[in-house]
């Protein structure tokens, strides 16, 4: 399971309800800031989520709208809040400009306060959890080295305690050891395979978060059937040639790849101020009937087929 909290779904400039772009996706102790739009600490703060383990950001792409918070948040860390270390991924256009923007606008010279790590990512996985994968692919936007995020759970066989049962396994350490895959001699000497107890095996939960894009026909095979989709859509479709221009998405587009991916769920972001939401909204569901609009701090779990949302613990300052 995934949890996705939405901190700035606005396109390009904030609006009066919408932060710009971050996102932070959940997995155990596991914290990701996906991009970090100017803004980003003060929705961190209202979102009640706060700075504690906050030190993987994902960056998609080097725009200034995806970016700047990176300065602000860098300068907090320097000065109120600690956190062990910050380590930032992404393309190689982006990493320079956010190098420039922290170590040349922020730290000029200065020692940052933690140790901080820009990692450039390719293609492909970049971090192993104990049961999830994180991965990178390559997406067509303005400018060069955008790339989207793919968290997916491994793969795993559950635990039939019915079987168990039946064939007098105590419970205890060596059920453990047959769930982690290893075989274990009973006290009565008999031995038990996992392929005993074991179900066949189950995918597990996939997210994919895409952030600006502009063309989707190499995205089909990543996409194909997951669980939830974020996506742009930054456009409605009378200004198509608008979004074909700067490389973005239009509602119905990004509805009808995720219809033609069979993704389960849908969710849209990155929503240009110029439109009412009910009108983005209405566009999408004429293609993909589930879809739904992200507002700032709207929170989901994401599961194996399943998308719930929940309420976040908001602060409250009075
Ligand atoms: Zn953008
Ligand atoms: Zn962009």
């Amino acid at each position: 399971m995934f949890e996705i909290v939405f901190l700035g779904t606005s396109a390009s400039a904030p609006s009066i309800h919408r932060g710009l772009s971050a996102q932070v996706v959940m997995h155990d102790e596991y914290r990701f800031l996906i991009d970090c739009g100017e803004g980003t600490q003060r929705q961190i703060l209202q979102s009640g989520l706060g700075f504690k383990r906050l030190n993987r950001i994902l960056i998609t792409h080097g725009h200034l709208d995806h970016i700047l918070g990176l300065a602000g948040l860098l300068s907090t860390y320097m000065r109120w809040e600690t956190i062990d270390s910050l380590e930032i991924y992404g393309g190689k256009w982006a990493l320079e400009r956010v190098r420039d923007l922290l170590f040349g606008v922020v730290l000029r010279g200065a020692q940052p306060p933690m140790p901080l790590h820009l990692y450039e990512i390719d293609a492909g996985i970049f971090l192993e959890g104990d049961d999830f994968n994180l991965s990178a692919f390559p997406v067509w936007h303005r400018g060069p080295d955008c790339y989207g995020y793919l968290f997916e759970e491994k793969a795993r066989r559950p635990f039939l305690p019915e079987k168990a049962e039946a064939l007098g396994i105590p419970n205890g350490p060596c059920r453990k050891d047959l769930v982690n895959g290893q075989a274990v001699t009973l006290p009565d000497g008999r031995v038990i395979l996992p392929e005993q107890v074991l179900g066949s095996e189950k995918p597990g939960t996939r997210l994919v978060h895409i952030g600006d894009v502009g063309r989707t026909s190499e995205l089909v095979e990543i996409c194909r059937g997951v669980d939830t989709l974020v996506m742009e859509a930054t456009y409605l479709e009378e200004e198509t040639e608008m979004a074909k221009q700067f490389g973005h998405m239009t509602a119905k587009g990004a509805a009808e790849f995720a219809l033609a991916c069979g993704v389960k769920h849908l969710i849209l972001t990155h929503v240009s101020r110029r439109y009412r939401e009910r009108d983005v909204l209405a566009e999408a569901r004429s293609i993909f009937p589930a879809a739904v609009v992200a507002r700032d701090f709207d929170a989901f779990q994401v599961k194996r087929d399943e998308l719930t949302e929940f309420e976040l613990h908001q602060e409250d300052e009075t």
